[in-house]
């Protein structure tokens, strides 16, 4: 008779998400699918760091401070906390009834006990309540009378210098109570789901709700090439219905199909395997005047605001690159990146304010991102309010343009820039640079600029060097792009 495990509780949500996905975590947790990418890895660090963070709100507590594989002496240094009399302990640890738990925060009060979960988020998620709830039940089933269970998040209106309020604790012992009648029956299944072989279960809206499966690649078929899905923007009950009817790639589409604009663009391009060009594309590319800068802000959020006015995962700019360049001669690039931990705004802003002042039309890709950064820096650095509100009123975004009057094949139904310029200009890419997207950049600049102790020197020099040749690479790819663009009409 094998060994009947407990579940832990993250396996726990795990299963309740998918049985399939939690066999393979189980059976497989060395499956490389399980090893957190760097972006991964950044959010689990932030959680770590937010969840001492929120120790330090408590009076002083008793942690019980084993590895999370040292079950038995979790269990036995809890037990001993409690007998001796502790009034708050954090990593709880409980195991009963085929269920382990370690809980953030169980704290004493006047009757009973109360457990705390603490999140790095800005609100409480419905996926929340079962992971609380099961550490409800574990804790109980361990003869502990915990009373309130309450979630404890990061405050949106908390604005730095002041962190008094950077947490919030919402009661959510209701929502919760009404979970555990099921946790048994949904233990038993786990368990016995365990015990025997993989579970067969068709891919659907749980393979990404309310996370992303790791194993996705696994359960979900490839895909032909211009699948259905493809389309642009194509709304789910449509899709069914194309599946549905038999259509699996864009090119099986009826000629009389009804799409959106671009959709329909989409589909003409994909069945004729070329490029489309729209009429109005002269047109919107003259809202472009010389001299033109092509600018692209880099930023970060941090979980925890640190400068002054931020609130807990602002967006705050730290980079900024910009070729300026006129109607025919070359480019010329201008870029800043904060320097260390000082606040970076000011500077950002004079930089910015230099490379863009005497320009007639600042382009961006996407722009609305580069409106928020340009407000944000006119917000906290009021001496340049006012050419920077200039900058972000002479913004012209590329995207549109492109998305309005042009579809290549290979955009595969997407506008986004890395989507794009492969496409178009193929001669300039992105696979000779080490960070090659935004998401590295921006965990990159956290660890550069907020962290700078956790890298050496020599990493700091280089991933320096690393994110100011991504950034300028977007800059570059505008420029290159606008001009392909100008090609096109003649
Ligand atoms: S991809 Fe979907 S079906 Fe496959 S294990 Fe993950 S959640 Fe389950």
């Amino acid at each position: 008779m094998p060994r009947r495990r407990n579940i832990s509780k993250s396996r726990f949500c795990v299963g309740l998400q998918c049985l399939r996905r939690l066999w393979w975590e189980v059976h497989e947790p060395d499956a490389p699918e399980l090893n957190p990418d760097g972006r991964l890895q950044a959010i689990f660090d932030r959680g770590h760091r937010v969840g001492e963070l929120a120790r330090e709100r408590f009076a002083v507590g008793t942690l019980i401070d084993f590895e999370p594989w040292k079950v038995t002496e979790r269990l036995e240094a809890t037990a001993a906390a409690l007998r001796d009399g502790a009034n708050v302990v954090f990593e709880a640890s409980f195991a009963a009834r085929g269920v382990f738990a370690a809980l953030d925060v169980l704290e004493r009060q006047r009757r009973g006990w109360g457990l705390v979960e603490v999140k790095a988020t800005l609100d409480v998620k419905d996926q929340f309540l079962p992971d609380v709830a099961v550490q409800l039940y574990a804790a109980r089933a361990s003869g502990v009378d915990v009373r309130r269970a309450e979630l404890m998040h990061l405050n949106r209106d908390c604005a730095y210098p002041n962190l008094d309020n950077l947490f919030v604790r919402e009661d959510v012992t209701n929502d919760v109570e009404e979970l555990i009648p099921a946790i048994p029956g949904q233990v038993r299944n786990m368990r016995a789901t365990l015990d025997g072989k993989l579970p067969e279960i068709e891919p659907g809206a749980q393979c990404s709700s309310p996370y992303d499966c790791p194993f996705a690649q696994r359960c979900h078929p490839e895909l032909p090439e211009h699948h259905v899905s493809t389309l642009y923007r194509l709304h789910a009950k449509r899709l069914a219905e194309f599946i549905g009817a038999g259509i699996e790639t864009i090119h099986e589409l009826p000629e009389d199909v009804r799409l959106s604009d671009v959709a329909a663009r989409q589909v003409r391009a994909v069945k004729a395997g070329e490029l489309v060009v729209e009429n109005g594309l002269a047109d919107a590319l003259a809202a472009i005047e010389y001299p033109a800068a092509f600018l692209d802000f880099e930023s970060i959020n941090p979980a925890v605001p640190v400068w002054n006015g931020c609130h807990p995962y602002e967006t705050v700019p730290v980079q900024v690159s910009c070729h300026v360049a006129g109607a025919r001669g070359r480019a010329e690039h201008y870029e800043h990146l904060a320097e260390d931990a000082d606040d970076p705004r000011p500077l950002l802003a004079e930089a910015v304010v230099r490379a863009c002042g005497n320009t007639r039309t600042v382009v961006a890709y996407n722009a609305g991102f580069e409106a928020r950064c340009l407000e944000h820096l006119a917000e906290v650095v009021p001496k340049l309010k006012k050419p920077l509100r200039t900058i972000r009123g002479r913004l012209v975004d590329l995207l549109p343009i492109v998305r309005d009057h042009v579809y290549h094949p290979a955009f595969h139904g997407g506008f986004g820039l890395k989507a794009v310029l492969p496409a178009l200009v193929p001669a300039l890419s992105y696979d000779d640079l080490e960070i090659a997207d935004g998401d590295a950049a921006s965990t990159a600049l956290e660890a550069l600029i907020l962290a700078p102790d956790s890298i050496t020197a020599p990493e700091r020099r280089t991933l320096r060097k690393q994110l100011l040749a991504y950034c300028e690479r977007d800059t570059l790819a505008l420029v290159k792009l606008t001009e392909r663009l100008r090609q096109m009409t003649t």
